[in-house]
């Protein structure tokens, strides 16, 4: 395949946007590598995005106090200041390696990306959020799995569905913000932690159990939904703007289980540099193995910190280790 025929060239390829591939995409652009970053995911962040946006979090160093949804929103800011190639909604494929030890990875969607170094930054591997049974044809256009802001919800009649602290989280955060919330759920109790509920419970969520989502109906996006009772199969129409469905998300490896890493129990055994097996491939933040290995997010910013200036030297053996000190006024962005 000639050069032309990728659909992009980069010094290093990064697996994965959570906390770890956003940190590294900063901090390849700070090393002046050219980088995209793929992840399955629509929305940058990882698990903080994915599985806990409303929790607050409070050892990440130097920030007493951050809900995850804002610490994804601030890594994802800081990730952009050299400009990468973000590709959401886009999973690593199949890889191959070129004569010359440089990688091609391809999408799932299709894409070929050629790449001097990759970067894994995989967490507990792709999610897949788990779909509502109806409505998949309003994906986008009003049945959503993440609200990153809930602004844009603003003054919507939102309906959210599940059991799990995701759904109720969703509920808590949209209160007041939204025209309406709804919640709507299987059963009579909910999973999600009790302190939550509670505070749902006496909040004007209004919680409709145990009712299952039915059907859907709107021209062109969700203006209305169905929901059946589970016990009595009795069934409500409710008229609805956004529809999020926060039944959780499955995490699996897939793909990159077959590149040929070395793996301990589903993770990446790296050596101190943060270099897999593989030459050129790199590894950090959750999906790591070693001794002593803690998994954490400052764990893994530190490690994408290694991962990133190892690469560096690795991509041209001409550059140093040492990244120096962000704050030389010679080194600042622009
Ligand atoms: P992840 O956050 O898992 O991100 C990996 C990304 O890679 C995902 O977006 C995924 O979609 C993508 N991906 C995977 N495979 C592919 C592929 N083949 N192609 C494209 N994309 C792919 N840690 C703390 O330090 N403090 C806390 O208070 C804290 N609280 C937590 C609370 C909960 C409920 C949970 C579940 C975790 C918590 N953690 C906390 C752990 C922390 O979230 C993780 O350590 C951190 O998210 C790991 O970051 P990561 O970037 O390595 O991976």
């Amino acid at each position: 395949m000639s050069e032309s025929n990728y659909d992009h060239e980069v010094d290093l390829l990064i697996v994965g946007a959570g906390p770890a591939g956003l940190y590294a995409a900063y901090y390849a652009g700070f090393r002046a590598l050219s980088v995209v970053v793929v992840d399955s995911l629509t929305e940058p962040g990882g698990q903080l995005a994915a599985l806990y946006p409303e929790k607050a979090i409070y050892d990440v160093g130097g920030i007493p106090s951050i809900l995850g949804r804002e610490l994804a929103a601030d890594l994802y800011r800081q990730a952009q200041t050299y400009n990468p190639t973000f590709l959401l909604g886009h999973g690593a494929n199949a890889l191959s390696t070129l004569d010359d030890g440089t990688l091609t990875v391809g999408t799932d969607t299709g894409l070929l990306i050629h790449t001097k170094a990759i970067l894994v930054t995989a967490g507990i591997g792709i999610f897949t959020p788990r779909r509502l049974p109806v409505g998949q044809e309003y994906e986008g256009v009003g049945v959503r799995y993440f609200v990153p802001d809930p602004k844009a919800l603003r003054d919507k009649r939102v309906l959210v569905v599940g059991g799990g602290d995701s759904a109720v989280d969703y509920a808590l955060m949209l209160e007041g913000v939204a025209a309406s919330v709804t919640v709507v759920h299987r059963r009579p109790d909910f999973r999600a932690h009790e302190a939550s509920v509670e505070k749902m419970r006496s909040s004007s969520v209004r919680i409709l159990t145990p009712y299952q989502v039915s059907g859907m109906e709107g021209a062109g996006r969700v203006e209305a939904v169905e929901i059946t009772n589970h016990d009595s199969g009795e069934i409500e129409r409710h008229e609805v703007d956004e529809v999020v469905a926060a039944l959780g998300f499955i995490a699996e490896l897939g793909p990159l289980l077959g590149w040929g890493m070395t793996l301990s129990q589903r993770h990446i055994v790296v050596d101190t540099t943060m270099a897999t097996n593989l030459p050129r491939i790199f590894a950090a933040g959750d999906i790591t193995e070693y001794p002593g290995k803690v998994r954490l997010i400052s764990v893994g910013l530190g490690e994408a910190a290694t991962a990133v200036n190892n690469a560096t030297v690795v991509i041209d053996p001409a550059r140093k280790l040492f990244p120096g000190h962000s704050s030389d006024p010679a080194k600042q962005p622009g």
